[in-house]
């Protein structure tokens, strides 16, 4: 008897299989920061400055080639971005055990799917009764690129096509946790450049990236652009190096919910959006204020998509798990920093940490906690939601702006009362505010608009793409040239 598979069907069936192989041989096959199943990774120096001449020589190539020829070699790198995508998503999963395998997936096709090509560059021409001025958008040069554990090979990928779109060569000087996953991506682009007939080595990294890496590449003369994507530290480092940089920081997206809102909508979406790879994108959703009329009805609708829900007791226990405190001489908590070891990591997991043990379709844990948790204060990136009750409009807006620390980076609300949505959104001042979806619509991921995993708030580029990467140079040509 035939079988009528629909294209669809077809599709998740393919999924399923190439998932399983790749997770299966990239647990099965060796791999480290230099190699993959046997395979050299090309474009990895033991030595920065080597990783970044070998980057100049690549930007001389890109400055050679014609953007016709660029976009070609874009194009592939988008296509081995496709194919390769479950085997970066499983390698990264393996190597920094955050995240997860099928959101890291989509993820990686997202970058080949909306991540600007040559096309983001764009002439202006201006002319009057003086002639004709041109405005064009340049390449820097080497740019040093800095990327983190939570979105490693993706972020690699998607800083290479905008900065080669923009003519750039890249060094990078990835997260030491994901070294091997964000340099199988840089061997993945140099593959693509040998498919075209481009350089062997068109963007480079270091074998093993340290503080010293980076101040190597913050100091060389060929850098002439810094992109930092990462927490405040780094951020702060990048930007009081000297040079032109680009920083992309840390964020605690807010959720407003009033009570004009679709509550069942806003309940999946809000757990949707938290829970995509673990909460480890740096527009998840952190904390949720709620009105206290609906607040119930949010909970219910929660713990209809996956949800464990703590009391504040075990809130309380589960806070000093996930966090560790700092403390200063006299022995005074000062701040809290994350437990590496719970960043990404699934709600089940989370919970077993505290000898609660649940199915594998609980996959957020929520609390109802006061405004000071640090449920809501501290950027956790695991799955787990501080739900806080509000009066109003007034006092939500308050508490969330407060609880966003002013990085402006990201923020979300569900509501059909526009006076409400207008205020928040210009109350909090962030990059990215996403109205009655998952934060993950903010990255075009069932949103309009291109997708970065750089987004750069505190320097104001804000979703990067390949213009960002770009210096303005003027052109004059006086009294002529014009054709009316
Ligand atoms: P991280 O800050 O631990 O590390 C980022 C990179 O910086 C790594 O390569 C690390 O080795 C390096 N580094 C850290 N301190 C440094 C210093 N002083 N000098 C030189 N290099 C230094 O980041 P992570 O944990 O991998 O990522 C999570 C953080 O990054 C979160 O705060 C998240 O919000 C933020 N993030 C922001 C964006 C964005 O687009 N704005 C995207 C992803 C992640």
């Amino acid at each position: 008897m035939a079988i009528n598979w629909t294209e669809a069907q077809i599709g998740e069936i393919v999924a399923a299989v190439l998932k399983e192989v790749s997770t299966e041989s990239v647990a099965s096959c060796k791999w480290d920061s230099t190699s993959y199943c046997g395979r050299k990774l090309i474009g990895i120096y033991a030595d920065m400055n080597d990783a970044i001449a070998a980057a100049n020589e690549g930007y001389k190539a890109v400055r050679a080639m014609s953007v016709a020829e660029r976009e070609k070699l874009i194009t592939v790198i988008r296509e081995m971005t496709r194919e390769e995508a479950s085997i970066m998503a499983a390698l990264g999963v393996a190597e920094t055990k955050m995240g997860r395998v099928d959101h890291k997936t989509a993820k990686h096709i997202l970058v080949a799917d909306k991540t600007p090509g040559t096309e983001d560059i764009r002439a202006e021409a201006m002319t009057g009764d003086d002639g004709l001025t041109l405005t064009e958008m340049a390449p820097f040069g080497v740019v040093g690129s800095i990327t983190p554990s939570t979105n490693p090979s993706e972020t690699v990928l998607c800083n290479s096509i905008g900065m080669i779109a923009a003519g750039n060569g890249v060094v990078f000087n990835p997260h030491p946790n994901a070294i091997a996953t964000s340099n199988y991506a840089v061997d993945l682009i140099n593959r693509a450049s040998a498919k075209v007939g481009g350089p062997a080595v068109l963007v480079a990294s270091v074998v093993k990236p340290t503080m010293d890496t980076a101040q190597t590449m913050y100091k060389s003369p060929l850098i002439r652009l810094l992109v930092c994507t990462g927490g405040p530290g780094v951020v702060r480092a990048v930007l009081s190096s000297g040079k032109k940089a680009i920083g992309a920081g840390a964020g605690n997206p807010p959720v407003i919910v009033d009570d004009t809102a679709d509550i069942a909508k806003a309940a999946k979406d809000i757990i949707d959006g938290c829970t995509f790879d673990n909460n480890l994108p740096c527009i998840a959703e952190k904390e949720v204020f709620v009105f206290e009329n609906v607040a119930d009805e949010l909970i219910s609708g929660m713990m209809r998509n996956g949800c464990y829900k703590l009391t504040l007791d075990q809130a309380n226990a589960l806070a000093s798990i996930v966090l560790d405190e700092v403390k200063d001489e006299s022995g005074r908590v000062v701040k809290h920093v994350v437990n590496r070891n719970c960043v990404g990591r699934d709600a089940k997991v989370l919970l077993a940490k505290m000898g609660i043990q649940v199915s594998d379709d609980i996959r957020c844990i929520i609390a109802e906690v006061p405004f000071e948790h640090l449920f809501v204060q501290e950027e956790l990136m695991m799955p787990i939601l501080g739900i806080v009750r509000v009066k109003n409009i007034d006092e939500a807006i308050d508490l969330a702006c407060k609880a966003e620390h002013g990085n402006r980076h990201t923020a979300h609300m569900h509501s059909k009362n526009i006076d409400n949505l207008s205020r928040f959104a210009k109350a909090v001042e962030t990059t990215i505010f996403v109205k009655n979806a998952p934060s993950y619509a903010g990255i075009g991921f069932g949103g309009e608009g291109h997708t970065t995993f750089t987004i750069a708030g505190p320097t104001g580029e804000g979703l990067t793409s390949a213009r960002s990467f770009t210096r303005r140079r003027r052109c004059v040509m006086a009294d002529s040239f014009r054709i009316i």
